[in-house]
């Protein structure tokens, strides 16, 4: 069973032809995956395969189950020099800011050109530190979506993100600015204002919330974000509040899923982090179950 994130979908059939010729019986899972968290257990069960091939990302954690798990991450191709240009605008800025060291974080995508990207930065004279995230990540300097870790442990005075896209560097906190590199535009930006905002955005819905009389808490049964343990805890503090709330199951949360539960005045998101990104979409406030204590507190 062949499984690729949404960006990697379209090597799908070149993959698979790959293995028809050595002789494999060969599927593809066109579920929506969004990272390693999500392995398409349930797919290749039921269709008896013995092996996922799990491509785009690195390993999330020990899955366990009988089936073999191959995780194969997927590096973007850069032009160095085009890069190294890039770096030097990026060190510019980072030393009019005033900083004198750094935090350099980075995607999977990207791991093999970090290297590339310390150097850069060391020879405009910044300090580079890589730091090591939380227990899902395996590389210094690596983040996910739902790990900023390596961003905020080292004793920098700013944050680098080499990588592309806005939705790493978003999760990374404002305490310091935070700067993207990003070798596919080839251009260097301050994002710190963006993710302060995303931050005023949780803190107004964790508000809303604390209003809310009932509340639907989410579990997603992906094996990397399932926390039954952490919903069945969440309901018991809401019910000593007073508040009502039932746990709400499924494999993939979206805005559809749970569109015509309306009686939930919030939810309590226990699953990936990220989903609360989405608050205006579910109409509802999001809070994630990190900030339930917040939320109790809160509660009158
Ligand atoms: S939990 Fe969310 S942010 Fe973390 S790896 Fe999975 S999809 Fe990405």
């Amino acid at each position: 069973m062949l499984q690729f994130p949404e960006g990697l979908k379209q090597k799908a059939l070149e993959e698979a032809e790959k293995l028809e010729r050595e002789g494999h019986e060969v599927f593809v899972s066109c579920s929506p995956c969004y990272g390693a968290c999500d392995i398409c257990l349930d797919e290749a069960r039921a269709v008896g395969a013995e092996k996922i091939m799990h491509f785009g990302h690195a390993e999330f954690m020990q899955v366990k189950t009988d089936i073999q798990i191959e995780y194969l991450p997927y590096f973007s191709k850069i032009s160095a020099k085009r890069a190294r240009k890039m770096l030097k605008k990026a060190a510019e800025m980072l030393k009019k800011c005033g900083a004198k060291s750094v935090s350099l974080v980075y995607p999977i995508q990207h791991l093999h050109n970090s290297k590339m990207a310390k150097e850069e930065l060391e020879a405009a004279g910044l300090r580079v530190l890589l730091g090591m995230g939380g227990k899902h990540v395996r590389h210094r300097g690596q983040i996910l979506g739902c790990d900023s870790l390596a961003a905020t442990r080292p004793k920098a005075d700013a944050v680098v993100y080499f990588g592309g896209g806005k939705f790493h560097p978003t999760g990374i906190p404002s305490q310091k600015p935070v700067l993207c590199a990003d070798p596919h535009i080839m251009d260097a930006y301050w994002i710190t204002e963006e993710i302060k905002k995303a931050e005023k955005k949780r803190m107004g819905s964790l508000l809303l919330a604390s209003k809310a009389k009932a509340f639907g808490i989410l579990v997603s049964t992906k094996c990397g974000q399932a926390n039954l343990g952490g919903a069945r805890l969440a309901k018991k503090l809401l019910e000593k509040k007073g508040r009502k709330a039932a746990i709400l199951v499924a494999n993939e949360l979206s805005p559809t899923s749970i569109q015509n539960f309306m009686l939930f005045g919030a939810y309590i998101n226990t699953a990936c982090p990220r989903i609360n990104d989405d608050t205006e979409a579910y109409g509802k406030p999001i809070v994630n179950l990190a900030d339930l204590k917040k939320l109790l507190e809160l509660m009158v």
